[in-house]
């Protein structure tokens, strides 16, 4: 994974490429390998770093979406809920089972849902992470020591799966060069260019680095640009029909305090109908989330307001704590690339599923789903995509592919469990230049060799890739990542040979976006 060589790759290849993916998020990683793994000569280019848009901001649940059961959409569950369980079998190092408690404060909720996720267990099969059932009020508070008392009758406990989503992604980008993908970094789909019949043959970007602009031919183009999807269809047709509602959730993040325990709490209908989670995430409480309309996705959305009064309210109502603006150290906001309904249909109602659509010009559209899902959807997506290029015809092998890092038992690793089998590498640059073994903040567990492991074998380019999307400690309390900053643009100057220059950018630069994850008084 080095950024000189790859870019000198794509400059001296005159050939067209089998497949060239725009967007290097879950879906756009996930088409990379399954095209590679089937033989396909695959280029994928995103924008910004691998995971700067939905990928890295979601509630970080493996999951059939229990909520989903309401709507009877059984099948999309059960889909999912079979993905949740090849995830956990192919990257046992990132995702784990995790206990969730729905608490129950009406005498009708036992039933209601005690039935409805015993139908959660069965559509899992041999997929299941274990039996739900119904908790007395005594085992409630044990499994959850600070939920809020009053009124509370009991609870009904199930399992779902969680993992940390840009760790996942940074090992999915690994995976899809170890299958023989080629993936770039800071390098924006600008144009599409077409051929004599006006068919899509290939992509113009732009180096954001080098400013350097360049083309990449291809059998047939991907678009996995998520909730920016619309935008890449009408490079290649200005009327083009949107098909993307796009919807902003956002998260809070607090201190463990709020939840000390082991298990989540889920919220199934909170005071606006929408589901919310309170989760114990790396050492820290993350509660969320919101389901907000909006015009226009941004590639840095930011919290508003509405939201983070009704995150609090609401976690208010089921924390003893009862946290406030004041607890919170790091807020978060990403944006679902829905599927469009008829006008006016609620977002939060809007169907979780896939679709793989194909424009007039030939350009092949995938959004919709989930991060649960990126395998399915890359599956899908590749059968389309080779039919249509008229590719060999070769089945996806992706549902047994071991993904980069695959350990069975990291939880050895210590605060290095999250790299898996790369952990030894890591801890071996720290035995070899102690410095690197030094913690950057006393709050949270990152060591200086992460960042050199970063730069040097994870394409890590800026303090932000760093502190957001290599280490989680941007989304996990923004303060401390701000204090980080200045050691981290050390550490990543003397890898990439860069000077005073560079840092001063990078820090100004991260400032910026580190504001976002902050509340501020009063606004
Ligand atoms: C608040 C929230 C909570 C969620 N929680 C969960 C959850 O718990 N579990 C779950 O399974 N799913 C969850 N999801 C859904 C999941 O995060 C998304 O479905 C998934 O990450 C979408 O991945 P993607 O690759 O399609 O989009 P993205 O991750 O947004 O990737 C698209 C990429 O395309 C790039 N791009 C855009 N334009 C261009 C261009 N012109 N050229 C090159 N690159 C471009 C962008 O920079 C971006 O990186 C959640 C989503 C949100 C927003």
């Amino acid at each position: 994974m080095n950024r000189a060589e790859i870019r000198s790759r794509i400059r001296s290849r005159s050939a067209a490429w089998d497949i060239v993916v725009a967007g290097g998020g879950a879906t756009g990683v996930g088409v990379a390998i399954d095209a590679a793994t089937r033989g396909y000569d695959v280029l994928l280019l995103e924008q910004s770093d691998f995971g700067k848009g939905a990928s890295s901001r979601s509630t970080k649940l493996v999951h059939g979406g229990v909520r989903y059961l309401e709507h009877g959409d059984l099948s999309l569950v059960m889909e999912a809920l079979k993905e949740r369980g090849l995830l956990l079998r192919n990257a046992p190092h990132l995702v784990r089972n995790l206990g969730f408690v729905v608490p129950r404060y009406d005498w009708w909720e036992a039933p209601f849902y005690g039935i409805g996720l015993k139908i959660y267990d069965l559509l899992a099969g041999k997929y299941g992470f274990g039996a739900s059932r119904i908790l007395s009020l005594e085992q409630t508070r044990e499994y959850l020591p600070t939920v809020e008392l009053e009124g509370l009758r009991g609870g009904v406990l199930y399992f779902d799966g969680q993992f940390d989503d840009s760790r996942l992604l940074i090992n999915l980008v690994a995976t899809a060069f170890e299958q023989g993908a080629t993936l770039l970094n800071y390098a924006a789909v600008e144009a599409l260019t077409r051929d004599a019949q006006g068919y899509v043959n290939g992509v113009v970007a732009v180096d954001a680095e080098s400013g350097e602009e360049f083309r990449a031919t291809a059998k047939v183009v991907i678009n996995a640009t998520g909730a920016f999807g619309d935008n890449l269809r009408r490079k290649a047709d200005a009327a083009a029909v949107p098909m993307i509602a796009p919807s902003q959730g956002i998260h809070l993040v607090f201190n463990r305090g709020f939840l000390p325990g082991a298990t989540a709490i889920m919220v199934p209908h909170t005071s606006d109908g929408r589901v919310m989670f309170a989760i114990p995430w790396h050492g820290h409480t993350l509660v969320g989330t919101t389901d907000t309309p909006i015009a226009e996705p941004a590639l840095e959305p930011v919290a508003m307001e509405e939201e983070v009064d009704f995150l609090l309210s609401t976690a208010s109502r089921y924390l003893a704590g009862k946290p406030t603006r004041a607890d919170v150290l790091s807020v978060f906001a990403g944006i679902r690339p829905l599927v469009r309904a008829g006008a006016g249909a609620k977002t939060a109602a809007l169907s979780r599923d896939h679709v793989v659509h194909i424009d007039k010009s030939g350009l092949v559209t995938i959004c919709g789903g989930k991060w649960t899902t990126y395998r399915k959807m890359a599956e899908d997506c590749v059968n389309q995509a080779a039919t249509l290029a008229q590719l060999e015809e070769r089945a996806s092998i992706t549902s047994r592919l071991n993904i980069h890092g695959f350990h069975d038992s990291s939880e050895n690793f210590g605060d290095l469990a999250v790299y898996g089998a790369d952990a030894p590498a890591i801890l071996k640059l720290a035995d070899e230049e102690p410095s690197l073994a030094t913690r950057l903040h006393p709050g949270l567990p990152y060591i200086a060799a992460e960042v050199v492991w970063a730069v040097r074998q994870e394409m890590a380019r800026t303090v932000e890739d760093v502190l957001a999307r290599r280490t989680r400690a941007l989304f996990l309390n923004s303060r401390a990542a701000l204090e980080m900053a200045p050691a981290v643009a050390e550490l990543m100057a003397r890898e990439l040979g860069a000077g005073e220059a560079w840092k001063t950018h990078q820090l100004t630069a991260f400032e910026a976006i580190a504001s976002n994850y902050q509340l501020h008084r009063g606004g």
